[in-house]
């Protein structure tokens, strides 16, 4: 991160900087009530794609969706999630449908504090790789929101940024009703690109991307890198989305039954 220059710490002190998504003036500086968000760890999570799961299951127990249909990467770290009335949203979709590049910043600087306290080991060749926009949609938007988080995330941890992916075609945004069509909209996808591979042999990869949703996309692209050479696969996102509120959770219907595990 670039420093402070004197003017600009002279203006800050002046008018101390409001919260980064609205404005809104705030003592001590940072974000309002409204957009502060706090670590989701509250609630157990599933340890591959960090849903939400059973009260009634240890943190860290398997979701349905990961016992039936295990994805290509091994854990994934959120800020915390996203819905209707959560603080990240408001960063989010200013951040990827409001022009505000800037607050790549804040939300990188943030997911590298999440990398160092989950201790993903920074010495074992790990590379950052951004979910790559598609050509025309980077074209539409101007800049491509999952490369400014993993550049300001590799800025943070002295890392560089490995543009290892490329989309080859246009899928239609997450969210598109239908889960098993959301995993073959994305089939094939994600392929490598061949300089990058090079650099993937025995590497952990930290998968930025602003949300995770269904995780077909990231499963995806874990998957065109882990056959590149990858030994795994983390996914670092600004949040995790709760298609659907509660999966089916219902007291005394647990599964899988606790104490069934699946390797990861
Ligand atoms: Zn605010
Ligand atoms: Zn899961």
């Amino acid at each position: 991160m670039e420093s402070k220059s004197p003017l600009e710490s002279f203006l800050d002190a002046l008018f101390p900087p409001g919260c980064p998504v609205c404005g809104e003036g705030v003592e001590g500086g940072g974000p309002c009530e409204l957009h502060a968000w706090r670590s989701s760890t509250a609630d157990p999570r599933c340890r591959r794609c960090a849903v939400r799961i059973s009260v009634y299951l240890p943190d860290g127990h398997l979701c349905p969706r990961c016992v039936q249909r295990p994805p290509f990467f091994e854990r994934t770290l959120a800020l915390g999630d996203y819905g209707p009335r959560t603080p990240l949203r408001d960063w989010i979709l200013a951040l990827k449908h409001g022009g505000r590049r800037e607050l790549a910043d804040s939300l990188g600087r943030a997911m590298a504090e999440l990398v160092r306290r989950e201790q993903v080991p920074l010495s074992e060749n790990l590379q950052l790789v951004p979910v790559p926009l598609h050509p025309l949609r980077l074209l539409e938007r101007g800049y491509d929101q999952a490369g400014l988080l993993a550049g300001s995330v590799a800025g943070e941890l002295g890392l560089e940024v490995l543009h290892a992916l490329r989309r080859r075609r246009w899928t239609d945004p997450q969210g598109t009703p239908g889960r098993e069509s959301r995993h073959a909209n994305v089939e094939g996808v994600f392929e490598l690109r061949r300089r990058a591979a090079r650099r993937l042999g025995g590497s952990t990869i930290c998968l930025v991307d602003d949300v995770l949703t269904s995780g077909a996309t990231a499963s995806a692209c874990a998957r065109s890198l882990r056959a590149g050479g990858a030994a795994r696969v983390v996914v670092l996102v600004v949040a995790r989305a709760h298609s659907t509120p509660g999966l089916g959770f219902t007291p005394g219907k647990i599964f899988p039954p606790l104490g069934v595990e699946t390797s990861p």
